[in-house]
């Protein structure tokens, strides 16, 4: 049973690609087009080529993505391929035009040409899994709300506005045309292969070759943080038992501010690798505030955890 996954290379998609194959009964085609966040060594050796391909291929290719569907005939889909950085987004939001919403439509395009030659039953257990982000909602300014389902978007950044693009088409094609889908937002990850201009990756890089650790604005900006394993973990889930049409919210009910985040990494690197003298914290620096900076994202996931009953396993302290 093949299960196309876009962005296989990236951050998340590899640990997705990497789960999906730890079960024998699985095999995957890996569609990513290597942009400056893919990385091949992200994924583990694949001696079986029964059970993992590799395509390298722009989403945005009608012509490759019906190929790929006609050679690989997938059962399922997990899109997640997508320009994924804000702060390039700011700079030069043509790109995430192009991947995040032509990528997308192009892709759901190909996946109802496929439905045309699959039988009832085998459109009826086809899923195309859209993965998201919660930025899509914007930001909260009263702390003590937390982002639902039915929360309305409001996205503020190119980026955020590009991937609230793609899930109206998804959810809009979807009904439309009849292709079962599921979307699912999700928050901050973090974990391995994170690509290091993020910023978990940038403090650690910085203070260990003792470079200043840049905070934007006052640091006060409040995230809540997901391992990427428990991430996909949710993913797999959501693709297997997420009703048809549904969207389900992802979050680690790990809330903290930007300088809380970045203090608790000095307190752990001031204990794995101390300095010479003081403490880590003394290169945090603050730094212009991001055009636009969202105040507050905090996920509700009672939804995927009381239908779906996954729960994060490790908090921002644990995951390694
Ligand atoms: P990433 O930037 O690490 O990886 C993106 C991958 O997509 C890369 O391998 C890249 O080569 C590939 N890609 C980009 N454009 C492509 C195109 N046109 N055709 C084919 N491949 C292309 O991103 P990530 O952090 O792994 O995020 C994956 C998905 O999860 C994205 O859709 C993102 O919006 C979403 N998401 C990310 C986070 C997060 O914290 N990183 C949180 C919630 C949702």
């Amino acid at each position: 049973m093949w299960i196309l996954v876009t962005g296989g290379a990236g951050f998340i998609g590899s640990a997705v690609v990497r789960q999906l194959l730890l079960d024998p009964k699985l095999s995957v085609v890996n569609v990513d087009k290597l942009t400056y966040s893919g990385n091949l060594d992200s994924l583990p050796e694949m001696p079986n080529r029964n059970r993992y391909a590799f395509e390298n291929a722009d989403i945005c290719d009608a012509v490759a993505m019906g190929r790929i569907f006609k050679k690989y005939t997938p059962r399922f889909v997990m899109h997640l391929a997508a320009e994924s950085h804000v702060d390039r987004s700011i700079d030069a939001p043509d790109e995430f035009i192009r991947s995040n919403i032509i990528g997308t439509y192009t892709l759901l395009e190909a996946s109802i040409n496929y439905l045309t030659s699959l039988s009832t039953e085998e459109c009826a257990r086809f899923r195309f899994h859209h993965v998201s982000t919660d930025e899509v909602y914007g930001d909260l300014d009263d702390t003590n709300d937390l982002f639902v389902e039915t929360t309305a978007y409001a996205p503020s950044s190119p980026y955020s506005a590009s991937k609230a693009s793609s899930d109206h088409l998804v959810r809009a094609l979807g009904r439309t045309y009849g292709l079962p889908f599921v979307i699912s937002n999700c928050s901050n990850n973090y974990g391995p292969y994170h690509f290091p201009e993020k910023l978990i990756p940038h403090v650690i890089l910085n203070a260990i070759h003792g470079r200043p650790l840049p905070v934007y604005g006052d640091g006060l900006q409040i995230r809540d943080w997901l391992y990427v394993e428990d991430h996909a973990d949710a993913l797999l889930l959501v693709l297997e038992q997420g009703a048809v049409g549904r969207n389900y919210n992802i979050g680690g009910e790990n809330e903290r501010t930007n300088l809380e985040l970045v203090k608790t990494l000095c307190a752990i690197l001031d204990r794995l690798s101390p300095r010479d003298r003081g403490s880590y914290t003394e290169l945090i620096t603050f730094v212009t505030d991001r055009p636009g900076h969202d105040a507050r994202y905090a996920i509700d996931p009672a939804r995927i955890r009381d239908e779906l009953g996954w729960r994060p396993s490790v908090t921002v302290e644990g995951g390694r």
